[in-house]
């Protein structure tokens, strides 16, 4: 480990030292000593379009010999508002206003402020938001209180605002349960809902895939049933698309894919490729009017330096410009997947298995718990380096989430690799 340097989810004491990368090119990375890694899981989930991609690196230079940072509070430029329409264009309709910030957390952040807020201004404050057991929405304090308890935010629990939480309804290949699990969610929902009708200012969750939870993922009847009940019960809906948006569900955004329009959505990882932080939250015009006053204190007061950087608006400019050229790569992964993964589907260390567009995900069997210190992630890691592949499982949760630019061979290589790791467990 470097020694001055403080590295994320990281246990420096127990971790192995942490691997050098030089270069990076299409769906590889190119190590220090001069080895290649195929990078199956996107780099944490940002990369879309492959590793340095020159259209985007190019948009990024030509931008920054042009405006590279400007004050965006009382100032305003070209590229933050053809993000803005382009955005808007692509999203469903109904979601109009896009306020910009720089990383996933802030905009579930800014989101859950505007839910709030949205209350308050109309002289009708709500106390509370539901979210999902499971959920992750980042690591600010706000986002942790609304992600379900785990280890990352139990340190911190003492500090962590109310929020109530329902089951998300968690299903797989084969699973006989799939219905009777969204009934039993719906109805908890329901009764929360009914018994106490002033109490939340929304309902969050991350559609259709749980990221950080373990890529677990549920129906798109689910989401429909979960915005007729928001409307039936007059309150917001926040979809937390961090991970779900730009292609990754196999549509746009898994709001489209779930035919299920929420009023408030929270984008970031992939918006600019992979290249730069950058967020937005956009909402509905019916939260905006709430805050259109001529009275200073229904401002959304919240705001950041890089807010909207022209760099990164730059940069997810070109990569929307990629993105409607890949849209038939990120519409076949789920294909692909699939076939793939039917070739595991009778393993006998595997159950679970599940698919949704470009992420693909497995449960290990083991002896210990499922959860995410289950030593099998940090075996199956070490053991993926050695075959030139980038995992990293969460728990026992094996998942691939690879960019769009990955090839059909690639792919099946990841998966033979996979494979023989697997019959070498143990
Ligand atoms: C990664 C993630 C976040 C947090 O984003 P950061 O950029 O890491 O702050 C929030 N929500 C979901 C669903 C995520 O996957």
């Amino acid at each position: 480990m470097h020694p001055n340097i403080w590295y994320p989810y990281t246990q420096a004491k127990t971790a192995p030292s942490a691997i050098k990368v030089k270069s990076g090119k299409g769906a590889w990375l190119e190590l220090e000593n001069g080895r290649q890694i195929l990078d199956c899981i996107s780099s944490w989930w940002v990369n879309t379009h492959g590793h340095a991609h020159p259209q985007i690196a190019a948009a990024i230079y030509q931008q920054a010999q042009q405006l590279e940072q400007v004050i965006f509070s009382g100032f305003t430029h070209d590229p933050a508002e053809q993000l803005a329409e382009r955005l808007v264009a692509k999203l469903p309709d109904g979601l109009e206003r896009v306020f910009f910030s720089d990383n996933g957390s802030t905009a579930v952040e800014v989101a859950l402020k505007m839910a709030y807020q949205y209350w308050v201004n109309q002289g009708k404050p709500r106390q509370a938001f539901l979210a999902f057991q499971g959920g992750y929405h980042g690591d600010t304090f706000g986002t942790m209180a609304v992600g379900g308890r785990s280890i990352f935010s139990e340190v911190f629990s003492d500090l962590l605002f109310e929020v109530d939480f329902v089951p998300f309804p968690a299903t797989y290949w084969d699973d006989p349960q799939a219905e009777l699990k969204e009934q039993t969610a719906i109805q908890k929902i329901e009764a929360a809902l009914a018994e106490q009708p002033q109490r939340y200012a929304g309902i969050l969750i991350e559609p259709l895939v749980q990221g950080a939870g373990g890529m677990q993922m549920c129906r798109p009847e689910f989401l429909q049933q979960l915005r007729q009940l928001a409307q039936q019960h007059n309150t917001l809906l926040i979809f937390d698309e961090v991970m779900t948006g730009f292609g990754r569900t196999g549509d746009w955004f898994a709001c489209q894919r779930a035919q299920s329009t929420p009023d408030l959505i929270c984008l970031s990882k992939g918006i600019t490729g992979g290249f730069l932080p950058l967020a937005v939250t956009v909402c509905s015009e019916q939260i905006y009017q709430a805050f259109y006053s001529d009275a200073p204190i229904k401002t959304l007061y919240h705001g950041h330096s890089y807010t909207a950087n022209p760099l990164g608006c730059a940069a997810a400019l070109a990569s929307l410009d990629l993105m409607a050229v890949n849209e038939p790569t990120f519409q076949s992964m789920e294909a692909q997947h699939t076939r793939e993964l039917q070739k595991l589907r009778s393993h006998p260390r595997l159950e679970k298995l599940r698919v949704t567009g470009t992420i693909a995900a497995m449960d290990i069997v083991t002896p210990e718990q499922t959860d995410y210190l289950n030593p099998v992630g940090m075996q199956i890691r070490q053991a993926a380096l050695e075959r030139g592949l980038l995992l990293r499982p969460l728990g026992n949760v094996l998942y691939l989430m690879p960019p769009y630019c990955i090839t059909a061979e690639e792919l099946t290589a990841a998966y033979s690799g996979i494979e023989s790791i697997l019959t070498q467990l143990d």
